[in-house]
């Protein structure tokens, strides 16, 4: 019987304004929630509500670009996405442009739990939040000062001064029965235009999970996209025969240099968190030896 787990906090730069004492606090952060999770999958808990609850812990947690603290768009505002997947029924629910939702990986898993579909988008879906008793809060309970020096930053250079410092959330997970989930939460990038959608919702871009490989992805969403990253690794695992760790890095090495980073864990627990960015936050455990 064998588990594993990996959590991602973002991939980039570590940008000048985090500080020494930010960056001992994400990293408590992580290894706080990898250790939880680990110790869920210790006592059976299934692979999808052990990714899920990781990305909420991770969307409460201000540093990261997910729920609180999420980045903003140029018009000041939080769109938030997410979405998760199933590997062992091979379902999957996502959602986009959510501006009132507190949780949104909770939103996604709604999706693929109380719908025949698997995306829903803007205010429809935020209606539907409100119809499934989801907690909605106010925009502005988002917004960070952080995030805010950042936006200005960006309206005044027209980028970020850190912009390459992703910190969407992920979550991948592998229970002893040998069953995977992935889950994927952000607010996309510094300055979006408003209804820009990245990988993080998109099935098979951001997250993935099947019978051999759940993956989450991180960086600059626009390339990930054009690679269907994540699906991309369970491809690779699939017909070429290749393992965990060799599929993520071909599929990274085959993309745009520095375009992020990805976290992915295989059917006997075996994780993988190569990235081509200058660093990634990220934590795992794993019983596979
Ligand atoms: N991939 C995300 C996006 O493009 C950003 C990130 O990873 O932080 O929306």
């Amino acid at each position: 019987m064998t588990w594993g787990v990996a959590i991602h906090g973002g991939a980039g730069a570590i940008p000048a304004s985090l500080t020494k004492s930010d960056q001992k606090s994400i990293a408590e952060a992580l290894d706080d929630i990898v250790s939880k999770a680990a110790a869920s999958l210790q006592s059976d808990a299934a692979a999808l509500d052990v990714a899920q609850a990781a990305v909420e812990a991770l969307e409460d947690c201000p540093f990261f670009n997910a729920g609180i603290g999420a980045v903003l768009t140029r018009e000041g505002r939080h769109e938030l996405e997410a979405s998760i997947m199933d590997g062992s029924t091979g379902r999957a629910g996502a959602a986009c442009g959510l501006t009132t939702v507190r949780r949104p990986i909770r939103m996604a898993r709604a999706v693929m739990d109380r719908t025949d579909h698997v995306f829903l988008g803007g205010p429809a879906a935020e209606r539907c939040a409100a119809e499934w008793d989801l907690q909605l809060v106010d925009n502005s309970t988002f917004t960070t000062s952080h995030r805010k020096a950042q936006l200005d930053a960006w309206l005044e250079h027209k980028r970020p001064a850190d912009r390459r410092h992703h910190a969407t959330v992920g979550a991948v997970a592998c229970d002893v029965q040998g069953r995977l989930a992935s889950a994927t939460s952000t607010g996309g990038m510094t300055g979006k235009m408003s209804g820009r959608i990245g990988d993080t919702p998109l099935i098979g871009a951001g997250t993935w999970a099947d019978a051999k490989v759940a993956v989450s992805a991180t960086g600059q969403g626009e390339m990930f996209i054009l690679a269907s990253t994540a699906r991309m690794v369970g491809a690779r695992m699939q017909f070429a025969g290749e393992c965990v760790e060799q599929a993520a890095e071909q599929v990274l090495a085959s993309m745009p240099p520095e375009a992020g980073g990805l976290i992915a864990v295989d059917h006997q627990g075996r994780t993988a968190m190569p990235y081509t960015s200058p660093g990634m936050h990220c934590a795992a455990r794993s019983a596979a030896t």
